[in-house]
């Protein structure tokens, strides 16, 4: 495990900054961290912590990246699932003995394999997440609160803030365009789209986009959609 740890940080230059353009891609928007999708996302954040999982240690699988304060914090935090279903914190204790950690499924969402949209209900009032289901004995409550809590994603203000203004920001963008897009060079439309797309907070307009019909809260948003219905392809 030590091996792993120290080898990790001698780690070849050439092959990080190829693995970090690889991982860049995978981000929310304009390089933004997976987690939070606010930060700059620069650190390659081992999902499976090395301390527990020398193992993964190098499993591409096993990467993603993140911003500073998301990776910061969940550091070598984990949980897993086990059967009969229940949460069981693995978070080796400092002065604790090395053994390898109890098996199970990660309780940590996975932004490569998971859907967030799955797991986190966004409440619009607050713009706080909430697990996406009430039974909090289900698979989907048990991961979805692990992730909230761990990630600090409700704790941290700037984050709750940050959805809010994201939100009036898509609806006013939205209002732009149908405004001024017959103004625009086919240019001017492409650089348009490509900065939407490039917002901060894409999981507060993939839910814009999933739910605009059903919540009177997005009623707006649901008028701004279907007089822009391309937008649904942003
Ligand atoms: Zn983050």
């Amino acid at each position: 495990m030590a091996y792993a740890k120290s080898s990790w940080k001698d780690k070849p230059r050439g092959l990080f900054s190829e693995l970090k353009e690889v991982l860049t891609r995978m981000c929310s928007g304009n390089a933004r961290c997976v987690y939070c999708e606010d930060s700059l996302a620069y650190e390659i954040e081992h999902m499976r912590p090395k301390d527990l999982f020398p193992e993964v240690c190098y499993a591409w699988s096993n990467y993603v990246l993140a911003c500073g304060p998301c990776n910061g914090p969940k550091n070598n935090k984990f949980a897993v699932l086990v059967e009969p279903l229940k949460r069981v914190d693995i978070t080796r204790k400092p002065n604790a003995a090395v053994v390898p950690p109890e098996r199970g499924r990660p309780a940590l969402l996975d932004p490569r394999v998971d859907d967030p949209l799955d797991f986190l209900w966004l409440d619009f009032r607050t713009f706080r997440y909430v697990p996406n289901t009430d039974d909090d004995m289900s698979e989907v409550w048990l991961r979805a609160d692990y992730t909230i809590d761990v990630l600090g994603l409700n704790k941290r203000d700037a984050l709750v803030r940050g959805r809010r203004s994201a939100f009036s920001g898509f609806n006013a963008r939205l209002s732009a365009w149908i405004n001024q897009q017959h103004q625009l060079t086919a240019v001017e439309r492409q650089v348009f789209i490509e900065d939407f797309r490039n917002e901060r907070y894409r999981g507060v307009w993939e839910r814009m986009k999933r739910y605009n019909n059903e919540l009177p809260l997005l009623a707006k948003s649901a008028e701004l959609i279907k007089a822009a219905p391309e937008a649904l392809q942003w």
